[in-house]
């Protein structure tokens, strides 16, 4: 049986980043991705191609509800990161101080946690790049600034047009440093033997076993409490899983706003923060299509597709879900319910980006919810935005966190302050399970700055450091 110091299972934002600081340590290292390879030159970002290939399950995951949730997730080497949009964000102060009062986490002060934002600011080369905005941005901003409200513009990583996403930069290291990948290649369960770790896992040449002192347990807010789950470790595992739920409108103008190759828009709407925020969405004439399938697409689609554009409204809630499995079956079984503020809250998010898209010049609004009219104007909102408090809404949801909270607060917290799972010695999680609750904002700074400080506290412990 292989045997390794350290096996890292998932190789997202929060397992690659622990992967690179060990292997910067020299240790013996296994990451491991169920997922395939992938860079920017194996796939058209934001293509079908790219969703066949990159996202779990097509990016048809879903939760029940009422109403049921459609959530994407990526599922190759990097994870999320090769996928996304590259809006980066640190947590919010006033969120910051909430997850500490309630989950107790220690050495997570704003300064703690600086120098851990600055390393990953500098390795995504964080910034501002100064190529233009997509028209469906700048609508966005104008109908924003019309109204009086705040819309920065976002930094990323994206660097020269190629995004950083962790295989152009924290696995490429790791690889640099001797690190090694076992991808396609799904972890099944974890067993402890004699003081160990036994890795269950299962690739194209069949079943095996790995050997560990140490496992990090990184798959994602859903598959990690499902892999702990399936190994026997329930306690606090999967019972508070978070969303961000999202509401997506087509806005139709007079004069073109979209054109193949623009991504999500760099502004966002913060001027309802953390309770909400707006911003453009990736606008392909498949999407539009598809978002417009419900009305009957026009005629003249097929020229002129480009008048339309896809925008989002994303509410920050406290509400939590659970994951659970079936032993035989890979599948997750994840409930989450809106409570009726969350459906007042959303039908609110609703009206205020409607109101943001006429004031931007919009013609026409195309709702994404059941049997919805066109609108017009806001004498038209009233019935939809009663629909939505009343949950008729499609919703849809890319930011996926909580399911295993951190801290000191035994009552509900699954690992301890930087990671640890509880009553399990050389166990760790590292990945957007471990937040608190809502981030309010794009999470993926976020779960990088805390799987960085975490890896730096598990380095300090074992001597690593110097
Ligand atoms: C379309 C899209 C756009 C987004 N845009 C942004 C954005 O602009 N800004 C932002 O901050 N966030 C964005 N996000 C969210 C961000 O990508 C995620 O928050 C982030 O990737 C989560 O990181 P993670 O490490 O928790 O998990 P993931 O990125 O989900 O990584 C987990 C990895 O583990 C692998 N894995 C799971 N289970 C196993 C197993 N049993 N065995 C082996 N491997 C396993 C998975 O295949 C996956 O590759 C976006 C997400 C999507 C889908």
């Amino acid at each position: 049986m292989i045997s390794y110091d350290e096996v890292i299972i998932g190789s997202g934002p929060g397992g690659a980043v622990v992967a690179h600081q060990l292997a910067e340590h020299r240790r013996n290292t296994l990451l491991i991705e169920e997922g395939p390879r992938a860079n920017r030159y194996t796939h058209t970002p934001f293509s079908m191609d790219e969703i066949t290939r990159l996202y779990r399950n097509q990016g048809m995951g879903m939760s029940i509800g009422p109403p049921h949730v459609n959530i994407a997730e990526g599922r190759c080497l990097g994870g999320g990161s090769e996928i996304n949009s590259g809006l980066y964000h640190r947590l919010p102060d006033e969120i910051r101080d909430l997850w500490q009062k309630k989950h107790h986490i220690q050495s997570f002060s704003p300064s703690d946690l600086l120098p851990y934002y600055e390393s990953i600011e500098k390795a995504l080369s964080i910034h501002s790049p100064d190529t233009p905005h997509s028209l469906a941005a700048l609508k966005l901003k104008t109908g924003a600034d019309q109204l009086g409200w705040y819309c920065p513009e976002i930094p990323r990583w994206v660097k020269d047009g190629v995004r950083q996403s962790m295989s152009e930069t924290y696995i490429k290291a790791y690889e640099e440093w001797g690190g090694v990948v076992m991808d396609q290649t799904r972890v099944i369960r974890l067993r402890h033997v004699s003081g160990q770790w036994e890795v269950y896992c299962k690739g194209s040449t069949g079943e095996h076993v790995i050997r560990a002192q140490t496992v990090f347990v990184a798959g994602g807010a859903i598959q990690t409490p499902l892999l702990l789950r399936r190994s026997g470790i329930t306690r606090h595992v999967g019972t508070t899983f978070g969303l961000h739920p999202t509401i997506k409108i087509i806005a139709e103008y007079d004069d073109p706003v979209s054109q193949l190759g623009d991504g999500v828009g760099r502004f966002q709407v913060k001027e309802f923060s953390p309770s909400m925020s707006f911003g453009s969405s990736v606008s392909t004439p498949a999407q539009i299509a598809q978002g417009l399938s419900n009305y009957g697409i026009p005629p003249s689609f097929k020229t002129d597709w480009n008048r339309f554009a896809i925008y989002y409204a994303m509410i920050s809630t406290p509400t939590m879900g659970t994951v659970r499995s079936l032993y035989h079956d890979p599948t997750p079984i994840i409930r989450y319910r809106l409570s009726s503020p969350d459906f007042i809250q959303l039908g609110l998010a609703f009206d205020r980006l409607c109101s943001l898209l006429w004031a931007s010049g919009a013609k026409r609004l195309y709702p994404s919810l059941p049997s919805a009219p066109v609108l017009h104007t806001h004498s038209d909102l009233n019935c939809v935005k009663e629909g939505i408090e009343k949950g008729k809404v499609h919703l849809m949801s890319i930011h996926l966190f909580g399911s295993c909270p951190m801290g000191e607060n035994r009552s509900h917290c699954a690992v301890n302050s930087f990671g640890k799972v509880y009553d399990c010695n050389g166990l760790y999680v590292s990945d957007g399970s471990l937040l608190g609750g809502s981030p309010s904002v794009n999470p993926q700074g976020i779960i990088m700055a805390i799987a960085k400080r975490n890896a730096c506290e598990y380095s300090h412990q074992k001597g690593l450091l110097g």
